[in-house]
């Protein structure tokens, strides 16, 4: 009897050993560890069921395909603490914003899906798009920092053209993807245009790589004019260009982005430094400019947390002989850059050798003043959309008087780009803005239109 119950009470334990750890086998394969979310696996499995389900009682299922904004940067710049804990809130915050029926799953990296069992009808998938995004770009306490992201949300509805779990996927992230092409912080519903621009996509970036390998871009030039009343030439800012198969060429719009999302945009800046640095170096010596005349570069924050951008500026200095007082690094704003201390280490080293910088678009992106000490900078760009209006617009009036008082309180230059008209071009000097930019003095153009210009301006350098 003895033995029989000890072996009852052994099986009974090893029973419920076994069953526990199975049971814990099954969470690990089915979940994320990180968020304790549903992963890829179980989303896909309880798919199956809850499309099933849909079909049955007739009821709209919304797939929601999440991915967060600038997270990235986040990552890269403050460390996997500070991006595991974005996770973890995200998680909670998505987690709150549904139904418990409902699934939350984390998908990997910061791709996150929600499923909704029962839409009432396809419009409140819209308005719980918005509701997660305004959740989810609230700004998430970390170390004593606000790190703030945001997501872009793709919708597929149930029932509609497939029926497989694995397409429903694929139609909510190529919706996804289109919602990240427009303003940042958008959803975008499904429909049956977008499978053909997911396959643009691809095949973009896959003649970018070509591109890359074949050293096939071009770049264009626009004068920057120091005052309006009597322009004289100030510089250039160097332009990306991409010649397609058809002869077109591209504007950086089209490809700049995918460029930056899969790290192209680090070769392909690292040629806009060489050939930038080159041309002026050979404008140099052929035509008499002076040293004050500088060249722009536009830097994407993409390579600036590359570890070798500094050394690559180095490069094409010592490549083309161009003295590094000549250089102007036009930075973009963008969150997190200026608490990365790899990057500020790296232009302080720059700036040491005599590379200046501009904050470029100022006033668009996340400017704080803090942003503003913490940097090197030497001028400032006043974004083209507040000159856009300056003669009629009292609020944009404000707004570049401003711009041009802080920048002068911090001894700055400062840019106005995007000037198209006379009475831009005054309005701007009066408000104490003299260096400009814009259609009203050239368009960006390739190099030898530039030198006709040089040979035929009275105030410009002749050839020597
Ligand atoms: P950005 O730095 O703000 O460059 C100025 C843009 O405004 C250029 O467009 C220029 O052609 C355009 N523009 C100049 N004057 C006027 C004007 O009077 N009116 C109007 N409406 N537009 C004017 P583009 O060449 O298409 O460049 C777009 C953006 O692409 C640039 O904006 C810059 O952020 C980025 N970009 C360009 N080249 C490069 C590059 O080599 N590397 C990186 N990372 N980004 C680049
Ligand atoms: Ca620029
Ligand atoms: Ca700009």
């Amino acid at each position: 009897f003895l033995w029989g119950t000890l072996a009852a009470v052994i099986w009974l334990t090893v029973g419920l050993w076994l069953d526990k750890a199975l049971r814990h086998v099954h969470f690990l394969a089915y979940h994320d560890p990180l968020t304790g979310l549903t992963n890829r696996a179980g989303l896909r499995i309880g798919l199956v069921h809850m499309l099933a389900e849909s079909r049955r009682r007739d009821t709209l299922l919304g797939l929601f395909y999440l991915d967060l904004d600038r997270f990235k940067v986040i990552n890269d710049s403050l460390g996997h603490a500070a991006g595991d804990h974005v996770l973890r809130e995200t998680a909670e915050r998505l987690r709150g914003s549904v139904r418990d029926s409902d699934t939350v799953a984390r998908l990997g990296g910061d791709e996150f899906v929600v499923v909704v069992g029962e839409l009432g009808a396809p419009n409140h998938a819209a308005s719980l798009a918005r509701k997660i995004i305004g959740r989810i770009g609230a700004p998430i306490g970390f170390a004593g920092q606000q790190l703030q992201t945001g997501c872009s949300i793709g919708i597929a509805l149930h029932p509609g053209s497939v029926d497989d779990p694995d397409d429903l996927l694929k139609q909510a992230d190529q919706a996804m993807y289109a919602a990240k092409q427009g303003e940042r912080g958008g959803y975008h519903y499904y429909d049956e245009s977008l499978g053909v621009d997911a396959a643009r996509r691809l095949s973009l970036e896959m003649r970018l790589r070509d591109s890359v390998a074949g050293d096939r871009f071009v770049l264009h030039y626009q004068p920057l004019m120091i005052d309006s009343r009597e322009p004289r030439l100030a510089g250039f800012e160097a332009l990306l260009r991409w010649p397609g198969a058809d002869g077109r060429l591209a504007p950086p719009d089209e490809f700049i982005p995918v460029a930056e999302e899969t790290g192209l945009i680090v070769p392909i800046g690292r040629w806009v430094l060489r050939e930038a640095c080159r041309q002026m170096r050979a404008w140099q010596e052929r035509f008499a400019l002076g040293p004050d005349l500088s060249m722009s570069i536009n830097i994407s924050a993409r390579q600036m947390l590359d570890a070798d951008f500094a050394r690559h500026v180095d490069e094409a200095l010592a490549e083309s002989g161009l003295a590094a007082g000549s250089l102007i690094l036009e930075l973009t704003e963008s969150l997190y850059l200026q608490v990365e201390p790899s990057v500020l280490e790296a232009l302080a080293t720059l700036r040491r050798r005599g590379v200046r910088f501009a904050m470029d678009d100022f006033g668009t992106g996340f400017s704080s003043m803090a942003y503003l000490t913490r940097l090197p900078l030497d001028r400032l760009k006043i974004d083209r959309s507040f000159v856009r209006n300056i003669t009629h617009d009292a609020g944009e009036q404000v707004i570049v008087r401003t711009i041009v008082a802080i920048a002068r309180q911090l001894g700055l230059e400062i840019v106005a780009e995007g000037v198209e008209t006379r009475a831009q071009a005054d309005a701007l000097q009066n408000y104490g803005c003299y260096l400009q930019q814009g259609w009203l003095f050239g368009r960006a153009a390739p190099p030898g239109e530039i030198e006709a210009l040089f040979r035929a301006g009275d105030n410009s350098p002749a050839e020597v």
